[in-house]
């Protein structure tokens, strides 16, 4: 159930709203617009009828939520949502943000090449991989704590922040004092101890849906997070399965209009491992931008013949910087900013050490 309150309400009539509410047992969450605030009910939504809530001072209408995700839906936030993930990295906002980055940290010097490279060419924050959800126990498994001490020496080095995947409940607060957000692959997507323990972290989550994954199920997957506490969640379609053989997955360009119908959460795609084919990712990546996405994740490596996981789907550090400037015309006919000028307005030198101050990474 959400409230919706008339413009002029009082703080005093909020306060008795909430306080009607949750004196039956339900938990409110409040949404606070330049005009108006919605109030949303969670619980049981029944005990709602004891009370004449559209005759309660400030109340201008009620409505039923019948989705099984409540603070993942649209109707419960007056605002779309903009996800900050360190100094520079924001999705949802008007700018394009896109990550981009190796599937796996191999060493230091490949990240920090990388990490300068795709920097220069407009993107946001850098991806590498340390734990490897792989599907075979014998391949490359990741460099673990290694590879994320060298992602915050990266992320010190060059002021580009970073995201890393989170595989297991116990490494959670080790990935979250070296990385600015925490990836969920889509292996994981399900993992309702592990989103339910993400709830409780400082530091957004990238959510990932699961290759045979509803959209409602991702929501539902986002609604574990944050009823657990943590309201920052981006969300990214990374291609389903499908019947289709001749690309790794098939991206799903419907889930994203659909996505940002359903909820005020930021929506950003992976076009890498939704073809599978680092010549694909050009034309996803437009796809992706024209119909609405506010991000792009996608796999860069400086050799990716060498790459010890995905050099196929990988992009050159050469091809990122083209595809970056191929996609300025897609951003301008989707009303977002040009990516160059989303990312000037904090490419300033000084404020980036700052900002690797204010995540104190044991580098
Ligand atoms: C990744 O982004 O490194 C990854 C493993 O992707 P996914 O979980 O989407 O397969
Ligand atoms: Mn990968």
């Amino acid at each position: 159930m959400i409230i919706i309150t008339r413009p002029n309400i009082t703080e005093a009539e909020l306060d008795h709203i909430r306080e009607r509410v949750e004196g039956l047992g339900l938990r409110t969450h409040l949404s606070r617009g330049e005009h108006r605030t919605i109030i949303g009910c969670i619980g049981d939504e029944a005990l709602l009828e004891s009370i004449p809530l559209r005759t309660l001072p400030g109340v201008e209408s009620v409505m039923p939520v019948l989705k099984p995700y409540k603070l993942a839906s649209r109707d419960f936030a007056v605002d779309r949502t903009v996800v900050q993930a360190g100094f520079g990295a924001i999705f949802g906002g008007s700018a394009i943000g896109v990550i981009a980055g190796p599937c796996s940290v191999e060493n230091g010097a490949m990240l920090e090449e990388t990490s300068r490279s795709v920097k220069a060419a407009g993107a946001c924050m850098l991806r590498g991989g340390a734990f490897k959800p792989r599907s075979s126990p014998y391949s490359f498994q990741g460099l673990g704590l290694e590879a994320l001490r060298l992602l915050a020496e990266v992320r010190a080095a060059t002021g580009l922040p970073v995201v890393t995947e989170v595989l297991d409940t116990r490494h959670v607060d080790l990935v979250a004092a070296h990385a600015d957000m925490l990836q969920v692959g889509a292996r994981n997507m399900q993992n309702f101890a592990l989103l339910s323990e993400l709830g409780r972290v400082q530091r957004p989550i990238l959510l990932k849906r699961g290759m045979s994954a509803t959209v409602a199920e991702l929501l539902m997957a986002a609604e574990y997070i944050m009823t657990h506490g943590n309201p920052n969640v981006v969300l990214c379609e990374r291609g389903i399965r499908t019947f289709e053989a001749s690309t790794r997955n098939t991206l799903d360009v419907s889930a994203i209009p659909v996505l940002k119908r359903e909820t005020h959460l930021p929506v950003i795609v992976d076009p890498s491992h939704a073809g599978g084919d680092a010549d694909l990712v050009a034309p996803l990546s437009f796809a992706a931008i024209a119909a609405g996405a506010d991000g792009l994740m996608i796999e860069v490596h400086p050799d990716p013949e060498h790459a010890l996981s995905d050099g196929d789907q990988s992009l050159t550090l050469e091809a990122f910087s083209a595809l970056m400037q191929r996609l300025e015309p897609f951003a301008a006919a989707a009303g977002r900013l040009p990516l160059a000028q989303g990312m000037k307005s904090f490419a300033t030198t000084g404020d980036e050490s700052r900002a690797a101050d204010n995540l104190r990474v044991p580098v």
